[in-house]
């Protein structure tokens, strides 16, 4: 892959894919704008140069037309100020005003493409829609890790039509070097840690992360079925019915591959699905009828810190409980704060997107991590070890 360091943007257009799919309060202002700056190098890379920048992205899931609701425009401001030039915008992502507007760029100028998913054809990875796309730039960058396991139209059938210039922008790149350093340099212990609702989200990841870590813990709402294929009672706690034997396999993988798989010993347990709920605390196989495990107790959390802060490589995705709900959330905060003292001491961790990135950066943990992804699914699938479309098409 040719990396944006070696490419020149000196009088080029830039037609740069990027995730700018930001939350939105209904007043349309930003509530979280990580992902506008986790693409800004890139973009000031390219205007340093002497070039010229046309962003596109999509925004929102619309039903296949325009939808004020998703529209770009509603970021053209918070994009002028952070690149401290004036933001220009095509009120369609293909077609005469945004071809017009592309021709007249001048270097150092920036335009917004409108929503690329106005359009069904960019889902689709539609070939013409994509050729309509390449026609407004010179060189093609992608730097949207976020999609790059898509193959729309902008995020790889485009690159088609640039053999001799794509290039992935620095927040991709940084996305795969992360995902590489885990997956083939791992300094050991390396622990996994992986929660959230479900296991069948998480079983390729799981089954590929068996051959790399010395532990792998689990909590968050999959835990409740490896307890209950374990011969367990576990009220009426998360469960997958069709994945038992699953689990069962999951944990003779892990002996039979010398890996330390560890499932929270207890559980702090509610009589409903509330932060107002009772709370008491059960051991994880024996959770009475009528209670649901919704966080990791207080031996399993005490547990899972300690083998953290003893790693010197650690993966995280997905919260060991509710944490969107306050008394369910201290199992999440101590992995966060046992992960943040054992990058402290000299580890690597990486937090895999989603609810975990969400959650290291509520509880204020974000600066004390080694990378923080900004991709969910696309950074579990390039560990499952998948090749995602986005970064095949640049090399
Ligand atoms: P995922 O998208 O699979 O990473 O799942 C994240 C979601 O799992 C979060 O919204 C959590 O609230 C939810 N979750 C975590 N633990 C539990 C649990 N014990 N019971 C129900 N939901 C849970």
């Amino acid at each position: 892959m040719q990396t944006i360091d070696q490419y020149n943007f000196a009088g080029k257009k830039a037609l740069v894919r990027v995730d700018f799919n930001v939350p939105l309060d209904k007043d349309f202002r930003i509530t979280d704008d990580t992902r506008i700056r986790a693409a800004t190098p890139t973009i000031r890379k390219i205007l340093a140069d002497g070039g010229a920048v046309i962003l596109m992205s999509h925004l929102g899931r619309p039903k296949g037309g325009p939808e004020d609701k998703y529209s770009l425009r509603h970021l053209v401001e918070r994009l002028g100020q952070e690149y401290g030039a004036p933001v220009k915008f095509a009120t369609d992502a293909v077609g005469d005003d945004a071809v017009q507007q592309a021709q007249q760029l001048q270097p150092g100028e920036i335009l917004l493409l409108e929503n690329l998913r106005f359009h069904p054809e960019e889902e689709k990875g539609d070939a013409g829609f994509a050729q309509q796309l390449a026609r407004l730039g010179d060189v093609y960058v992608n730097d949207a890790f976020g999609t790059a396991h898509r193959r729309h139209a902008s995020t790889a059938v485009v690159a088609e039509s640039f053999p001799q210039a794509r290039v992935g922008g620095y927040l991709l790149q940084s996305e795969v070097d992360n995902a590489e350093r885990v997956l083939n340099n791992a300094a050991r212990p390396f622990t996994a840690i992986m929660g959230g609702a479900k296991i069948s989200d998480k079983i390729l990841i799981i089954e590929q992360l068996l051959d790399k870590v010395d532990n792998l813990l689990i909590g968050g709402g999959m835990a409740y079925t490896f307890a209950k294929a374990q011969g367990g009672s576990i009220g009426s706690s998360l469960l997958e019915a069709d994945k038992l034997e699953l689990a069962l396999e999951l944990i003779e993988k892990a002996k039979a591959k010398g890996v330390n798989l560890v499932l929270p010993v207890d559980s702090l347990i509610a009589d409903k699905f509330a932060n107002d709920a009772n709370v008491d605390v059960a051991a994880n196989q024996h959770i009475p009828e009528g209670w649901m495990g919704l966080d990791i107790g207080p031996e399993a959390r005490e547990e899972f810190a300690r083998i953290i802060r003893e790693s010197k490589t650690i993966l995280w995705n997905g919260p060991m409980g509710v944490f969107e709900m306050s008394n369910f959330s201290l199992g999440t905060e101590y992995v966060a704060r046992a992960i943040a003292e054992a990058t402290a001491n000299g580890a690597y961790s990486l937090i895999g997107g989603g609810d975990s990135a969400a959650a290291v950066n509520q509880l204020g943990f974000a600066d004390q991590v080694s990378y923080i992804s900004t991709g969910g699914g696309a950074l579990l699938e390039y560990m499952e070890g998948k090749e995602l479309p986005g970064v095949a098409a640049l090399r």
